[in-house]
């Protein structure tokens, strides 16, 4: 039995990473400070004697006994992160540093979510991890994808100087269960306004495209990563790769929803494109994804039928 700690556990990714280590029979801490994660999607595993859950910071002091670490605390939909860009900032840097600090203490292995915002707009499509990206240093988007190419930085810095045992996963558009209304991500605003018929909002031509990732599949090459002797980075996501227009469409289908599309205003430094080459994940992990897209809305759509009733 493992000790293994999830930060932001109380969020889309880290509760169902809790669900799935909990059913493995590990000893689970969830750590979580709530600012957009929520104690609803733990629920069901507080009376479970094996998991804990502790209200905290990962920008505080952070000393916990254990085997692993998962790091997933820190805001990742655009409005989220971008709401206070100086809090997302220090949540990245100075939240890796205290965790990988508890890692080299007590010997943990750790895993940093990090992130596919690492490629910028990226102008080498797919994207490899030998892809050094293309961030604007100071758009709007900045404070989420420099924390998180810090947060990779510090991870190998550790490594060459502490011994570290790091694992890094970069992780692209993932959606499914356990995602929040409000959440503000592509999927989760189109599936809650085509259930209210209210109209689906397609930011700029909508010709954008994303790749996107069923929740089980991106749990499943996290704790492959994190079970291996791999550092990574590794892309981790589906490579199917979608218009964002397209995506609407097939939502108001698969919902039969009378809503209409409108467009908005495009946000800044929006990435065109996005779809990882996953080649090094599915030949070192044996990684590979296989929900469908159509299949993991359904799934999407049911839950969240159930919970904007
Ligand atoms: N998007 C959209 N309507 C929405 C939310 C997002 O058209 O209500 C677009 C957004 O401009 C981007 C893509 O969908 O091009 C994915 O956005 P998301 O916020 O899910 O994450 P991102 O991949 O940009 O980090």
């Amino acid at each position: 039995m493992k000790k293994i700690l999830v930060t932001g556990g109380c969020g889309f990714i880290g509760s169902h990473l809790c669900e799935k280590l909990i059913s493995e029979e590990n000893k689970v801490i969830c750590l979580d400070n709530l600012y957009t994660g929520s104690v609803k999607k733990i629920e069901h595993l507080l009376n479970n004697e094996n998991f804990t859950f502790i209200q905290e910071d990962i920008t505080n002091n952070i000393d916990i006994e254990c085997d692993q670490i998962y790091n997933l605390a820190c805001p990742a939909s655009p409005v989220h992160y971008q709401a206070d860009r100086i809090k997302t900032t220090i949540t990245s840097v100075i939240g890796i540093i205290n965790l990988l600090d508890n890692a080299v203490k007590y010997d943990a292995d750790i895993l940093q979510a990090s992130t596919s915002e690492v490629y910028g707009d990226p102008i080498i499509h797919p994207q490899t991890e030998e892809y050094f990206g293309n961030v604007n240093p100071i758009g709007i988007r900045s404070c989420y994808d420099e924390g998180k190419r810090c947060a990779e930085s510090l991870m190998f810095s550790y490594k060459a100087q502490y011994n570290a045992k790091i694992h890094i996963a970069r992780i692209f558009n993932t959606y499914g269960t356990n995602m929040s209304i409000n959440d503000g991500r592509v999927i989760s605003n189109f599936i809650v306004q085509a259930l209210r018929n209210e109209p689906l909002t397609v930011y700029g031509s909508g010709n954008q495209t994303r790749s996107f990732c069923y929740i089980d599949d991106l749990i499943n090459g996290l704790v492959t990563l994190m079970n291996s002797d791999k550092a990574g980075p590794y892309n981790i996501g589906n490579p199917d790769e979608y218009r964002v227009i397209d995506i609407a469409k097939l939502i108001i289908k698969l919902t039969n929803s009378n809503s209409k599309i409108i467009y908005k205003e495009l946000p800044q430094d929006d990435p065109l494109k996005r779809k990882p080459d996953i080649t090094k994940a599915m030949n070192d992990l044996s990684y590979n994804p296989s929900c469908k897209l159509e299949s993991g809305l359904i799934n999407t759509i049911n839950y969240f039928r159930e919970i904007i009733k």
